[in-house]
């Protein structure tokens, strides 16, 4: 429907009659003082002045704060927790999830201190280290691992981490069965002992 339609439509009332009807809102077809041809409430404005009015209202630092401050409430929480659970949350919800806002708010999320953190926290609890393995030992898992260890970035990090102090330690570590002290650790790596010196070297201490 055209707005012209709509607003012939309207039944032109004053705000008398409209009080005297008991209505909340009136339509008188003339502008309000900015100029909107729009309903009024008979206690207050023009709808069309009351929702800018409100939005700029909405914008302040007052009212923010009072938001918060509800949302932080017992009050606040109930109402929240009851919208999650509603239908209109969930689609909401779901509808977010598969946004690009929220892929490049993830994105954002991981490569910040607080992210790294949480991360770095939740990979050392015993959920996240069972949900590894189960992953690992899934077909998706090990498929994923397959191609991984052909890639061209795997063999170039791993080029890396043999040279390094701590790939030294690992290598070490495996053809002793323990823990190798630091200094032989380090005197390897700096190229002053070579790991069949060092096994040698452990073989007759024992
Ligand atoms: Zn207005």
């Amino acid at each position: 429907m055209q707005e012209k339609e709509l607003l012939d439509e309207m039944k032109i009332i004053t705000r008398k009659e409209a009080l005297a009807q008991g209505l909340k809102r009136y339509f008188t077809g003339k502008p309000c003082k900015w100029g909107h041809v729009a309903e009024r409430n008979t206690d207050s404005d023009c709808i069309t002045c009351r929702k800018a009015y409100q939005k700029a209202y909405d914008q302040t630092e007052k009212r923010k704060a009072a938001k918060k401050a509800y949302t932080q409430s017992g009050a606040g929480k109930a109402y929240m927790k009851a919208y999650a659970q509603s239908e209109a949350g969930k689609a909401v919800r779901e509808a977010y999830a598969q946004s690009e806002e929220r892929k490049a708010a993830k994105k954002t999320y991981r490569q910040s201190e607080k992210g790294k953190a949480t991360i770095k926290a939740y990979d050392q609890t015993e959920k996240s280290k069972a949900a590894s393995k189960a992953y690992r030992q899934s077909e998706k898992g090990k498929a994923t691992s397959k191609a991984y260890q052909q890639s061209e970035k795997h063999k170039a990090h791993m080029k890396v981490y043999q040279h390094s102090e701590e790939g030294t330690a690992t290598s070490l570590r495996r053809q002793l069965g323990f823990d190798p002290p630091a200094e032989y650790v380090e005197a390897i790596h700096t190229g002053r002992l070579i790991k069949r010196e060092l096994i040698k070297l452990k073989e007759q201490n024992l």
